[in-house]
């Protein structure tokens, strides 16, 4: 009979939780090189390089893959002849104990994403606690933990349905992908859970992420049932679409599809799908007794060595000079090098300054000539000037984008995927522009930071608003002054060069 102690999976929740913040699990990292050497569409190749570089950085140097390190997800099967030890907790004060640790790590502390009272004060609980747990009792004497760290970004993707018995899955998940935008940062799954009741897809979908990549083995020797067949069939039209890494347009927008299904009501067919990005972080142990069970870490020969240089045609910017008549010049998809101060705002901070605004009170800081970044990033460690800092979804903010370019006098944004049709025409009517990084990357755009301190809301986090100094930080101009947008016009290029003939989406070999 296994003696479990409480600090068993405390330290056990702890270090895995450490170690999926700066290692992908290898069937990733192999599945986006794969990606890497197939991909045609060169802003998509781009953007996959810098996902591949980020990755082996953040193995390299033990920090977060991602600005956002996610809200904890745990499901978690405990056996029914588990004999617990010191027990002073219940199971779930133990793993959020086991988060708490993980988050507050002094060598690579994370990011508090979580906040209380959701619909209300929407307070930073400081800890990334509580994590969201599924518990079940089952046969034997160990403890089995699968455990991951979901992205918000992704997470917002989600998608559910209850569609008809007789209506198709395949034709629903087709015409719903296009609607999730880019800002789950594909590459990267589809989790889709079928059947049960609607909280029972939902739960399916997301416990089948925790899966290995083996779409091209399912591909090798052929599907055996059902599900099987929807997986090969989904993954193939949904890489037809053409959205490619970031949205950007290309070959692979995902990696894998895997399903999971339920006895269902005969007059129900739910269906969930829920996306996971290209910050996919999760992993698996298991307690009989023996101690903690500590991640055996990877070797970095797991990584490919890509180098990419922006190439000799990326304009280098002076944000400190920056006006109007040179963000005009700027052209659509055109890389360009970022230089100078750039100020960061997101969510809260947008809310902030509509409600000062609204009262006809003064800001705390002049906006006036700045470009803002769209960012909440990780604080800082050892000698960082900012922990990683890459994009949040830029479609977050396009309800306040004409307030900001009308009344604070800001010259444009930097930020992640795609902008919606408000975003847009706010975009042209004030001859703005909207630049893009690439959401996934966050360790290594934070290299091309040299300087940051907050300059308003400091009460609000990782959501103040921060100054930045930059040197040489690569973005993409992806909505310029005239509207034009290149998460528009570049997957119909990638859908029509599919649809053709012209390329081959999957990467079966
Ligand atoms: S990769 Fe994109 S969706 Fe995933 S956690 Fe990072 S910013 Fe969010």
């Amino acid at each position: 009979m296994a003696r479990i102690h409480q600090d068993h999976l405390i330290d056990s929740v702890a270090d895995a939780l450490q170690f999926i913040s700066y290692y992908h699990p290898k069937d990733f990292v192999d599945a986006v090189h794969d990606a890497y050497n197939r991909e045609e569409s060169k802003p998509a190749k781009d953007a996959i390089a810098q996902i591949l570089i980020n990755s082996r950085l953040c193995a390299e140097g033990h920090r977060p893959i991602c600005q956002d390190t996610g809200i904890v997800t745990i499901f978690i099967k405990i056996g029914m002849d588990v004999q617990w030890q010191g027990v002073t907790m219940s199971p779930t004060d133990m793993i959020n104990e086991g988060v708490r640790r993980a988050y507050l790590h002094p060598d690579n502390k994370l990011r508090g994403s979580i906040l209380a009272d959701p619909a209300g004060a929407r307070k930073n609980t400081n800890d990334n606690t509580p994590a969201v747990i599924h518990m079940e009792v089952v046969e034997g004497d160990k403890i089995e933990v699968d455990l991951a760290a979901k992205g918000g970004g992704s997470e917002n993707k989600s998608k559910m349905a209850m569609l008809n018995p007789s209506d198709s899955i395949v034709d629903w998940v087709v015409k719903t992908v296009p609607t999730m935008g880019a800002g789950w940062c594909p590459p990267g799954m589809l989790g889709i859970g079928i059947g049960g009741t609607a909280e029972k897809s939902a739960v399916l979908a997301k416990q089948v992420l925790m899966d290995p990549i083996d779409i091209q083995q399912l591909k090798d020797r052929g599907p055996s049932s059902r599900i099987e067949e929807l997986r090969l069939e989904i993954f193939e039209k949904v890489n037809a679409l053409g959205i490619g890494a970031q949205g950007l347009g290309g070959l692979t927008t995902v990696l894998d599809v895997k399903i999971a299904d339920f006895p269902t009501h005969a007059a129900s067919l739910p269906v969930t799908m829920i996306p996971n990005c290209a910050a996919t972080r999760h992993t698996h142990f298991v307690l009989n007794g023996d101690g903690p069970a500590l991640q055996t870490p990877p070797s970095l020969s797991d990584w490919p060595e890509i180098t990419w240089d922006v190439g000799p045609n990326a304009r280098t910017v002076n944000l400190d000079t920056l006006t109007d008549e040179e963000t005009s010049t700027f052209k659509p998809g055109e890389t360009l090098l970022l230089n100078g101060t750039l100020l960061t705002g997101r969510d809260a901070a947008h809310k902030r300054i509509k409600e000062i605004l609204d009262r006809g009170e003064e800001l705390p800081v002049d906006l006036s000539g700045k470009m803002i970044y769209y960012v909440g990033p990780v604080d800082a460690v050892r000698d960082e000037a900012v922990g990683p800092a890459g994009p949040t979804t830029a479609t977050r903010m396009d309800k306040f984008t004409d307030m900001m370019l009308e009344q604070t006098g800001i010259l444009g944004m930097v930020g992640k995927a795609e902008r919606g049709p408000t975003g847009i025409e706010a975009i042209k009517k004030h001859k703005s522009v909207y630049l893009m990084a690439v959401g996934g990357a966050a360790y290594l755009v934070s290299r091309a930071i040299t300087e940051a301190r907050i300059v308003a809301f400091e009460e609000l986090g990782m959501e103040a608003i921060h100054e930045f100094v930059v040197k040489d930080m690569p973005v993409t101009v992806a909505v310029d002054s005239n509207g034009e947008a290149v998460h528009q016009t570049g997957p119909a290029i990638w859908r029509n060069k599919i649809a053709s003939g012209e390329a081959q989406p999957v990467y079966f070999k």
